[in-house]
């Protein structure tokens, strides 16, 4: 719908795009033809700056930051690579780190490339120590894009035939049993039962803040979930991939939950600021007892230039303060939200923690909208801001945790005028969105 805006040479990319890749969704065709990324920002082939608040979760620090490509540069030069039997300062440097960090207690560490491996990992890891097979995960959960993984989110159109059982997710508007408030026990009887009933579940995998609709669980929600696990011998994992390195305000999401101390942690995505593909495995070291198992052995599995990357972000992160910082710029953009939603009637529920933003866009009746949710994301690109819709009608904002103040009321203006230009027509009864470029 945009790509008719955009000036030639873009669109001679998206051809080339189009006939040489995959068709698939979410991945080709794509909307634009990008040639530069820096700071907060995206640059289009036509020179254009596009404020990015999507970024795949890499973003935290921003792009092309110059600490860290001086320390990935240097590291290249020097030892780019570490073949397997191998290892080097730069590797156990980083392991050290996460060992310190981690809110898993004392954790032993294994790297990898993206978080779908160290996702894998957990679930071998699960199955070897405990000697149980099965993994038990919430719906609408995001854990990966392979197939094990994706399998595990249980994402509608991810999962047919292959015949995976999920149990439902916190859910404070629609509770299947009728929890309220801040107590949802009784909705975990529901995660207690399956346990009880498959008796060889190994692994439980969860999101400590749902990534894809910002669903925070309340109070006590998790620490049941830990009770549950540790009195049916299944471990708990958390997955951190899209969420940690400040994003929530913390240095992990699960430290909003006090005394919940997971069996393992998965890491990612931010951890390579956008430069280089690096995750992370924590484990609790009492699951360190599988020597004869190759787990980990990838051939990217000990990168020092990953190594040298994911050090050098953790040290911007530390140094300015931004984890902190986090939580007053997130409380910031809510507040220009709620001011834009008293104008818009399409805004729904605003979700926020830190800078993980969610909002909602409805039809006036109620009901998610998600044409104009589509529409919508497609006007702020043509005036300049990246995010993502999830669940079909949620705008998803995560902004670098460097964005200014001016940055992020930047963005709200572009927010306003896309707004009122897909309220104009669509509101006015017309059945698509037309936009004006
Ligand atoms: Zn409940």
């Amino acid at each position: 719908m945009v790509v008719r805006c955009l000036p030639e040479a873009a669109r001679r990319i998206l051809e080339d795009d189009s006939e040489y890749f995959l068709v698939q969704a979410l991945s080709t065709p794509c909307l634009n033809a990008i040639q530069g990324a820096k700071g907060i920002y995206l640059e289009d082939v036509n020179g254009r700056q596009i404020i990015d608040f999507h970024g795949n979760n890499v973003n935290q620090v921003g792009y092309a930051n110059p600490k860290i490509l001086a320390a990935a540069w240097q590291q290249m030069q020097v030892l780019p690579f570490c073949p397997g039997h191998y290892t080097s300062a730069a590797a156990t440097a980083l392991a050290s780190k996460l060992h310190q960090l981690a809110p898993v207690p004392r954790a032993k560490v294994m790297l990898a490339r993206g978080a779908a491996e160290a996702m894998a990992m957990a679930q071998e890891v699960a199955r070897l120590t405990t000697g149980r097979w099965k993994t038990v995960s919430l719906r609408g959960g995001l854990h990966g894009a392979t197939l094990d993984t994706l399998s595990l989110g249980g994402q509608p159109g991810t999962t047919a035939g292959l015949g995976l059982l999920h149990v439902a997710p916190y859910n404070l508007e629609r509770c299947l049993a009728s929890c309220s408030g801040d107590c949802h026990l009784g909705c975990l009887d529901f995660l207690e039962d399956v346990l009880e009933r498959e008796g060889d579940v190994g692994a439980l995998i969860v999101e400590p803040i749902g990534s894809s609709d910002v669903r925070i669980h309340p109070q006590g929600y998790l620490q049941r979930v830990q009770e549950i696990c540790r009195s049916h011998g299944c471990l708990l994992v958390v997955d951190e991939t899209a969420i940690a390195w400040g994003r929530t305000g913390k240095m992990f999401a699960i430290e909003h939950y006090p005394g919940v101390e997971p069996d393992m942690m998965v890491l990612g995505e931010g951890l390579g600021a956008g430069l280089f593909p690096i995750s992370a495995l924590l484990v609790n070291p009492a699951l360190d007892v599988m020597a004869p198992s190759p787990v980990d052995h990838f051939t990217f599995e000990k990168s020092p230039v990953g190594a040298a990357v994911a050090l050098a972000m953790i040290d911007v992160l530390e140094r300015v303060s931004l984890v902190a910082e986090a939580e007053r710029k997130g409380a910031f953009v809510r507040a220009l939200l709620e001011r834009l939603a008293e104008r818009h009637p399409v805004m729904g529920p605003i979700r926020q923690i830190g800078l993980l933003v969610g909002f909602g866009i409805r039809q006036p009746g109620g009901d998610g909208w998600p044409e104009a949710a589509e529409a919508l994301l497609y006007a702020s690109l043509l005036r300049g801001l990246n995010f993502r819709v999830a669940e079909g009608h949620v705008c998803l904002w995560t902004p670098p945790l460097i964005a200014g103040y001016g940055d992020l009321d930047a963005a709200a203006k572009i927010l306003d005028a896309a707004l009122a230009g897909v309220e104009r027509e669509l509101l006015a009864g017309e059945d698509t969105w037309t936009p004006s470029c």
